[in-house]
């Protein structure tokens, strides 16, 4: 995939969201900025929604790039001025930075999403895929999914219990499906990789987003939920011996795309797992 550059490096980073206080971003690309040498800084920026536009003009004044996250991903995509494919396709803007006046807006949890599945599956998807959810991580896990070219050999159901946000998913990303309502719609006995783009499980009394019992031990679990510790249900599937991954390899890789874009060179990535406190995975 070629990898849209800034032509400028930035002075400083952000990441702007609501709340912001529990992003980990600061601290894995503060090492990594730290280890590249660069005098760059990375701050949280708690950013209502009225106050979107005002944060970004700040930003452009500054010449600060940076991150978004929750819930202002759409809300950026519809104010940037030069959106990347991967941006355009997804309807959501993770990673930003400017070109002149020119808000480039671009998304790299599809990077993060594609590293994932391919340490998951790396011999490919061993039977259909099922995605729950329907909303801006959805959109980054179906693009990925198609840049891996595993579907439709892998034939896709997408489970949104707004159905209509499912179907409108799939057009947005001219991608085909079978869209159902609720888990028990899906024939468990035929999944190879389940994936978890709900916020089910971010809670500690959160129900397992889908039992590991109704699964085969060939089928792979992604959960794009993380904890310190790990998931409740990528603990649980690990224990049954399915292969599982959380979302903190996603959020390394996506953090790993972004500083490619701002500086044109690849982080060390083995620092940024070393600042969250985990081995870096293979
Ligand atoms: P979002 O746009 O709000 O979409 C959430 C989706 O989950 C919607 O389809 C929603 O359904 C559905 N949903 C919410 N609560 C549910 C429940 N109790 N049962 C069933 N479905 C439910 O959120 P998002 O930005 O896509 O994020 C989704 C998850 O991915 C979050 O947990 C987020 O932390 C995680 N994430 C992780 C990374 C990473 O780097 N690891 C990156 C991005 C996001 P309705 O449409 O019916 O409301």
């Amino acid at each position: 995939m070629p990898v849209p550059r800034a032509a400028t490096p930035p002075r400083h980073l952000v990441i702007l969201g609501q709340p912001v206080s529990q992003s980990l971003s600061p601290i894995f690309q503060g090492a990594a900025l730290a280890t590249a040498g660069l005098d760059v800084t990375y701050e949280r920026r708690e950013v209502a929604p009225d106050a979107l536009e005002a944060a970004l003009a700040r930003c452009r004044g500054e010449g600060t790039a940076g991150n978004i996250t929750m819930p202002h991903k759409e809300a950026v995509f519809a104010l940037t001025t030069r959106p990347t494919a991967a941006a355009r396709r997804t309807g959501a803007v993770n990673t930003f930075w400017f070109e002149g006046d020119a808000l480039v807006g671009h998304n790299t949890d599809i990077d993060g999403v594609r590293a994932t599945i391919r340490a998951l599956c790396p011999a490919g998807i061993d039977g259909e895929t099922v995605l729950l959810g329907a909303g801006g991580a959805a959109a980054a896990v179906l693009v990925a999914l198609d840049q891996l070219q595993v579907l439709p050999a892998s034939p896709l159901t997408v489970v949104s219990r707004t159905p209509a946000r499912g179907r409108g998913l799939l057009e947005q990303v001219g991608l085909s499906g079978r869209v159902v309502a609720t888990l028990a719609d899906v024939d468990w006995s035929v999944v190879g990789l389940v994936i978890n783009a709900t916020p089910v499980g971010m809670r500690e009394d959160d129900v397992l987003p889908v039992a590991i019992e109704a699964l085969r031990p060939q089928a792979a679990v992604f959960d794009l939920v993380y904890r310190r510790g790990g998931t409740a249900w990528v603990n649980a599937a690990r224990a049954r011996g399915l292969r599982a991954e959380d979302g903190l390899r996603m959020l390394v890789e996506q953090g790993a795309a972004a500083f490619t874009c701002w500086f044109g060179r690849e982080p060390a990535r083995d620092v940024m797992w070393q600042a969250l406190g985990v081995a870096m995975p293979d």
